[in-house]
C-alpha cells in the first residue's frame, strides 16, 4: 500500500506493519479520506453529488452496470455523464410530477433550448418531416431552419390555431408534430388533444414545449402528448439563477431519447440539479401568486387607453379563452399586450423612442429575457420577421413577466411607464 516517501523520510511505522494500520504519505492520505459519509443521517433535502468517476467493486459489476446504462435502466450509471444520485432524484421527480398518472421517464439537459434540440434529434431522421406552430419559441424555429434543415429534415410552420385541421399538413414522412401552447409572445392556444390525436393516428410523435403552464397548471400527458419539453430555467427553478431543461417522455419512447443523450454527451451537474429540486418544493405556492398578480395587472392594462388588447389566456377577452378553461388549471405570470398604433409615433425611430420610454428606468420591471423567476420583466415583442404562415397583423407587442412583487407596486410602475411613453410620443 505504502509508497516511498519522495522526501526520503523514514516510513513512520518501519514499513512492515499491515497496510491499513500505517499512516500513508500525505499525498495518499488526502485521496483516501472523506470518501464516504454516514448514510444513517437523513436530511430533509438530498445531498449534492458532484461526480465524474463512478467506482465499482469488481469488473463484473462494472460490465453489468455498463450494459444497464446503455439499455437506459433506471439509476444505472457508469460515469457522471450518465447520472448521479442527485440527477437521478431530479429525473424521477420530473417524471413523476410532469407525468402524473402516466408511466414516464425524464432526461436532463443543460438548458431548455438543448431540451428542444435533443428531443428533435432523438425522434427525427434525415428524410423526415416536422410540423411546428408559427408561434413557436424563436430559437426553436432557428434550430429547425438551421441544423434540422442541414440534416435533410424539413419543417413546415403551421397556424397554431389549426386544431384537427393539422391532418391536411401531415405527410407520409411526418415524424414529429411539435406544439407550444400558448405561443411565444402572441399567446395563441392550441387544441392540443385534437392535434395529438391526429399525430397518434398517423404514427408521428407529438411533442409540446410546456414552459408557460409549469407543472402546476397543465398536465400535458393527459392531453395525449408523447413528449413534454420543460425549460426548467423558468418556473421550476423560479429564481433566475439556474439554467436547465428536461425532456419527459412516455416510457416506450425512452430509449431513442436516452440514446441521443448518451451520443451527444448531454449532462448536467449535481449543483444545478439540486437547485431545480429546491425550486420544485415551492413551485405550487409561487405559481398561485404569479397567477393572481398577473391577472390583476392584466385587467388593469385592459382598461388603459394606450392598450389595444391584452393577450392573456385567462382573460375572458382572449380569443382562445374557452380552450384555456377546458385544458389548463391556471395561468402563470407571463403575457403580452398590444399597444394602440394611434397612441404611438408613426415613424420607426419615434416608435423605438416611445418603447424605450415605456420599458427603461422602471423600478420593478427590468429589461431582460427569460422569465419565471421572482422578478418582473418587460421586453418589446419583436416578432415581425419570425412568423411565416401567419404574419402578425397587430400593433407593437410588449411582453411582461409578473414576478412576486406586490401587484399594486407593479401597476404604479407600469402607469409611470405608459405616462413616459405618452410624453415621448
Ligand atoms: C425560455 C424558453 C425556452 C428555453 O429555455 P432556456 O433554458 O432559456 O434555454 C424554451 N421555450 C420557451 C417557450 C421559453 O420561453
Amino acid at each position: 500500500m505504502k509508497t516511498e516517501d519522495p522526501t526520503g523520510r523514514p516510513a513512520p511505522s518501519g514499513g512492515s506493519a499491515p497496510a491499513r494500520a500505517a499512516t500513508p504519505a500525505l499525498s495518499s492520505l488526502v485521496t483516501e479520506v472523506a470518501r464516504r459519509f454516514d448514510e444513517r443521517i437523513v436530511t430533509a433535502s438530498l445531498p449534492v453529488y458532484r461526480a465524474s468517476t463512478v467506482l465499482f467493486d469488481s469488473l463484473a459489476q462494472a460490465d453489468a452496470t455498463g450494459r444497464a446504462t446503455g439499455a437506459g435502466t433506471r439509476h444505472a450509471s457508469t460515469y457522471g455523464t450518465a447520472g448521479t444520485p442527485t440527477t437521478f432524484a431530479l429525473m424521477d421527480a420530473l417524471a413523476e410530477v410532469e407525468g402524473r398518472g402516466h408511466d414516464c421517464r425524464a432526461a436532463l439537459m443543460p438548458s431548455g433550448l438543448s431540451a428542444i434540440s435533443a428531443a428533435l434529434f432523438a425522434y427525427a431522421r434525415t428524410g423526415d418531416h416536422v410540423l411546428m406552430p408559427d408561434s413557436v419559441y424563436g430559437p426553436a424555429r432557428v434550430f429547425a431552419q438551421g441544423m434540422l434543415a442541414g440534416l435533410g429534415i424539413e419543417t413546415t410552420f403551421y397556424d397554431p390555431r389549426i386544431g384537427a385541421g393539422i391532418e391536411a399538413l401531415m405527410r407520409s414522412n411526418t415524424r414529429v408534430v411539435y406544439l407550444e401552447s400558448p405561443g411565444s409572445y402572441t399567446f395563441e392556444l392550441q387544441d392540443v388533444p385534437a392535434i395529438c390525436a391526429v399525430a397518434r393516428r398517423r404514427g408521428a410523435v407529438s411533442m409540446i414545449d410546456n414552459a408557460w403552464a409549469s407543472p402546476v397548471f397543465a398536465r400535458p400527458f393527459d392531453w395525449g402528448v408523447d413528449v413534454s419539453i420543460l425549460p426548467l430555467t423558468k418556473y421550476w427553478s423560479g429564481h433566475a439563477d439556474t439554467l436547465m431543461g428536461a425532456v419527459v417522455v412516455r416510457e416506450p419512447l425512452w430509449l431513442p431519447l436516452w440514446s441521443a443523450v448518451r451520443q451527444l454527451g448531454i449532462c448536467v451537474g449535481g449543483d444545478d440539479a439540486f437547485m431545480i429540486l429546491r425550486g420544485l418544493r415551492t413551485v405550487d405556492v409561487r405559481m398561485r401568486r404569479h397567477e393572481a398578480s398577473g391577472l390583476q395587472v392584466a385587467r388593469w392594462l385592459e382598461g388603459r387607453p394606450e392598450v389595444a388588447r391584452v393577450l392573456h389566456p385567462a382573460l375572458e377577452s382572449h380569443p382562445d379563452h374557452a380552450l384555456w378553461k377546458r385544458d389548463f388549471e391556471g395561468a402563470c405570470g407571463l403575457f403580452s399586450f398590444e399597444l394602440r398604433r394611434d397612441a404611438l409615433p408613426a415613424d420607426d425611430a419615434g416608435l423605438e423612442r416611445a418603447l424605450a420610454a415605456l420599458c427603461e428606468r422602471r423600478r420593478f420591471f427590468r429589461i431582460g429575457y427569460s422569465w419565471g423567476g421572482f422578478e418582473s420583466l418587460i421586453v418589446p415583442g419583436r416578432i415581425g420577421s419570425l412568423r411565416t404562415a401567419t404574419p402578425w397583423q397587430g400593433g407593437p407587442l410588449v411582453r411582461v413577466h409578473i414576478g412576486l412583487e406586490d401587484p399594486a407596486d407593479l401597476i404604479a410602475d407600469l402607469a409611470d411607464g405608459l405616462a413616459a411613453m405618452r410624453a415621448a410620443s
